[in-house]
């Protein structure tokens, strides 16, 4: 007998066994369907064996799908990834078939030649049809439009049996690129990268590390150019970490190889992402832009990975399935033997580390194209130039917005929290207004008139009284959003046209583009944003950025808070004077003599990744060593203390290892569960992964309790 061992997408560690009915011939990857207690899911096929003597009665397996099969390294690669982040495999394999949510679409009906039949007659009508046609299936409608003439000749020439009608799948059509349409002209630096990632053979991970608008996108677009024109059915995925970066990166595509790339993340409908998935896994479609669960689609021929922006955090997935875009993507680029490029301006201390120790090839941009030069950039000290009272700016950052107005050029306040109060206070009781089933306080929004966590997405409207002491008209706001920032803007500049970028005022993937257009048109004067609009985009007009709040993400004090504080503001300061101005930027801030702040200002990026690099190695952290959170969370409260009980008593033992806690979370309530951490910290060479599988083992967890293991965390809360 055959059984085969099918993934469903289900939170267990295993694949289930089915049996194979005589007849069907199944290979790992095929897609299947299988009973389930009563219903039929789908699932896919890890393996298919030989057994003899059945000791135990298996249901069989109801029938294969018409969906093509999974290929064979895309398999390995889920089973590698669920093995990795100790995610259950049937999950994994489920996330790669997230684009066939959609039904297939009905098929079409196509007119094309019958062989060896010649009209009767030839009319011109009729042989411009037939030479439109040539040897293709086409819509009868598209056919009499591409050959001018009326829908009528069409239909004699099939009436006559000239034309037959067939009935074909709608197929998503992806022009291939042309990698000679529009090449640029590549300085020395850019040629050598774009030379060393197209010319490697097998796996091959490189850093691309250049300063903002040095040119990385345009040397590894050229590296795709080249691998097309080697191998025209080479597939090509760029990864970027916000959907609202890809329209950019799109349109760019298209005007280099005449031919616009697929595009996938969460705001593709399904019926398209449907296609998207199809013309993958037929090696139709070249080039695809996507959000991280791009690494989930069926690539039959994947030559080349880009990771751009690689250092930034939004490629970790928190919910669901928790991974690291970054890391799954160089995982992914090893099992199908190819390249992979990790770009950014300020790399990852784990990117540099591994750069460094030459596990990576490291291509470095050294300048800006062109004539573009980095911002002056300079700390404004809060403590000899305070702001007055409620407000946020200081004199001389009003008084650089002042100059800026003058010249006609455009000014960025960079402020990196929405709405516009971070917190809500009682003046009376002191109370901080949280939302009633969570821990994190609540933010003021103007523009709305609510109260939002900005968690959980709960809202109310402001009081009028403050909830815990009854007080009235008690209630201030403590701190500036964005929105806040814009207040006081249009106060000092009421003529300046101001505009606030965040994720409330640009909710969507259009309205993005309409204000970035808006901004590069030159229609705004004064634009207050949040990240954003930090990243990524390119303002020629743009010469000031000011740096509201320099020490906010310093605060943190999670392990990367000093990176990510470097990341964000080398980002937002790399705004300015990205055309042929010379820009500047200004940070406030109430400690310039912080490392990382004085590394800013002497443009010193090499300084601060040593000292902090330096940092880590003695504490034996990422990347030096490796962690991984154990997150328990239950509306029952004593449920979450028993199984964190255990769990301390169940710890295998280990070296070179440690475990932290159990201890409450800093969010101790999200959305009515009682939250607890555990934290693991192991030396580089242990296997941590295996240690957590042999400690979970040994511990019972109730379904009332739910355990996220988060390897490699970023998030700490
Ligand atoms: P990065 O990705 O490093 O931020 P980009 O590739 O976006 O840099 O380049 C910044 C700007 O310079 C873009 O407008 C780009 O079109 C232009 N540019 C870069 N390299 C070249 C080149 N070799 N020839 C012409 N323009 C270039």
């Amino acid at each position: 007998m055959k059984v085969a061992s099918v993934l469903l997408p289900l939170p267990v560690p295993e694949a289930f066994d089915y049996e194979v009915p005589e007849g069907l011939d199944l290979v790992r990857g095929d897609q299947v369907a299988v009973p389930l207690g009563p219903r039929l899911v789908r699932g896919v096929v890890s393996e298919v064996r030989e057994t003899t003597g059945s000791n135990r009665r298996l249901k069989p397996i109801e029938g294969r799908l018409d969906d093509p099969s999974l290929p064979e390294r895309t398999l390995d690669f889920l089973e590698w990834a669920a093995r990795w982040t100790l995610s259950p495999p049937g999950e994994m394999a489920a996330a790669a078939l997230k684009g066939l949510r959609a039904p297939p679409s009905r098929p079409e009906r196509r007119v094309r030649r019958v062989p060896n039949r010649d009209p009767a007659r030839a009319t011109p009508a009729r042989t411009a049809v037939l030479d439109a046609l040539g040897e293709r299936a086409m819509r009868a409608a598209d056919l009499a439009r591409a050959a001018a003439v009326s829908t009528g000749v069409v239909k004699g020439l099939v009436d006559e049996g000239v034309l037959e009608i067939v009935e074909t799948a709608a197929l998503a059509v992806f022009d291939a690129p042309d990698p000679a349409h529009a090449p640029a002209m590549l300085n020395p630096d850019q040629a050598a990268a774009a030379d060393a990632l197209a010319s490697t053979r097998g796996f091959a991970p490189f850093l691309l590390d250049g300063v903002t608008g040095s040119g990385k996108t345009e040397a590894y677009l050229e590296a795709a150019a080249r691998i097309l024109t080697a191998d025209p059915t080479a597939q090509i995925l760029i990864l970027l970490p916000e959907i609202a970066l890809t329209q950019a990166l799109i349109a760019r595509i298209a005007d280099r190889f005449g031919a616009a790339p697929a595009e996938w993340h969460s705001a593709v409908a399904p019926p398209q992402r449907r296609r998207v998935w199809e013309a993958v896994r037929a090696g139709r479609c070249n080039i695809v832009v996507g959000a991280r669960s791009a690494l989930f689609l069926p690539f039959v021929n994947l030559r080349l990975l880009v990771v751009d922006e690689e250092h930034d955090g939004a490629f970790k997935q928190e919910e669901g399935l928790v991974y690291h875009g970054r890391d799954l993507a160089v995982a992914r680029a090893r099992i199908e033997g190819a390249a992979v490029v990790l770009a950014s301006a300020t790399p990852s201390l784990e990117t540099l580390a591994n750069a460094q120790a030459g596990r990576y090839g490291w291509l470095k941009l050294r300048a800006r194209h062109g004539a573009a030069v980095l911002p002056d950039i300079a700390l404004i000290d809060l403590r000899q130039s305070p702001p007055d009272r409620e407000t946020w700016l200081s004199p001389p950052l009003r008084a650089a917005v002042a100059e800026t107005l003058a010249r006609g050029e455009q000014t960025l306040l960079f402020l990196n929290r929405r709405g516009y109060a971070p917190v809500v206070l009682c003046r009376v009781c002191g109370h901080r207004l949280t939302a009633p089933d969570t821990d994190s306080w609540l933010v003021e929004h103007r523009y709305t008139g609510r109260l939002v966590c900005h968690l959980t997405g709960f809202s109310m409207p402001r009081p009028k009284t403050c909830p815990n002491c009854g007080a009235e008209d008690s209630l201030v706001s403590v701190g500036p959003g964005v929105e806040r920032v814009e207040e006081e803007v249009r106060q000092l500049f009421p003529d300046a046209r101001t505009a606030v970028f965040s994720s409330d005022t640009v909710p969507d993937a259009k309205s993005a583009r309409a204000l970035i257009q808006a901004m590069i048109d030159g229609e705004i004067d004064i634009l207050v944003a949040t990240q954003a609009a930090a990243k990524g985009h390119n303002f020629p007009r743009l010469t000031l950025v000011g740096v509201v709040d320099a020490d906010l993400g310093l605060r943190g004090g999670d392990l990367r808070a000093a990176e990510r504080t470097f990341q964000l503001l080398t980002q937002a300061t790399g705004r300015a004077g990205r055309a042929d101005r010379p820009g500047r930027a200004l940070l406030q801030t109430w400690t310039p003599e912080h490392p990382v702040l004085t590394a800013l200002a002497a443009g010193d990026r090499d300084a601060f990744a040593e000292t902090e690099s330096a940092e880590r190695e003695m504490g034996s952290l990422p990347p030096y060593g490796r962690l991984a959170a154990l997150i328990l969370s239950s509306e029952n409260a004593q449920a979450v203390e028993k199984v964190a009980a255990d769990l301390a008593a169940a710890i295998p033992n280990a070296e070179r290892l440690e475990v932290y806690g159990p201890a409450d979370a800093p969010l101790a309530l999200v959305r009515g569960r009682r939250r607890k951490r555990l934290l693991v910290r192991a030396d580089r060479d242990v296997d941590l992964q295996g240690f957590l599988r042999a400690w979970l083992a040994r511990v019972k967890v109730p379904a009332s309790v739910r355990l996220t293991v988060d390897v490699d965390p970023y998030s700490f809360l």
